[in-house]
């Protein structure tokens, strides 16, 4: 078991946070965007920009190469599905995709819309993690959550119609 310190501050003590998001022990703040037989969507408020969107498996799994035939393709549909979304709702022109298979939770893939302020660190991957650190830190104000908020809701109600 692991403590984890969750984005509203409580403590919890889980073996994969992913698990326990997937399998609803834990409610995302703003909720669950969309959810298929085999994946699970939902943004990290930890890192307040519009539209982030994390997939997560349902399965308890590490890499790419564990995904079977029908978690492929419901992989890419679903991420397909969103990132229309995600252009035709919130008008995010660009999305960086990022996934790791080192990391203490099971398979998931971000994906982080580019905005022009996000420039400022960088033109390509070496931004990444600089910018996400600047929403944590700098962003986590009463104007860039209502934002994010809506921008769930307004991607869950599209995605779930
Ligand atoms: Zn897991």
């Amino acid at each position: 078991m692991r403590k984890i310190t969750l984005a509203n501050g409580r403590n919890i003590e889980v073996d994969c946070l992913s698990c326990a998001l997937t399998s609803g022990a834990i409610e995302p703040d703003g909720g669950v965007v969309v959810e298929t037989e085999y994946f699970h969507a939902h943004q990290d408020v930890a890192y307040p920009i519009r539209g982030l969107i994390i997939v997560a498996s349902k399965r308890h799994i590490t890499s790419l190469d564990e995904l079977d035939e029908r978690e492929k393709i419901d992989y890419i549909n679903l991420l397909t599905k969103i990132r229309r979304a995600q252009r035709d709702i919130l008008g995010i022109e660009y999305v960086y995709y990022f996934y790791n298979e080192d990391t203490t939770h099971h398979f998931h893939t971000w994906m982080v819309p580019r905005y022009e302020w996000m420039y400022h660190f960088g033109r390509s991957i070496e931004s990444v993690r600089p910018v996400l650190l600047h929403a944590r830190n700098h962003m986590n104000t009463g104007e860039h959550l209502s934002e994010v908020m809506e921008a769930i809701a307004a991607l869950r109600q599209e995605l779930n119609k």
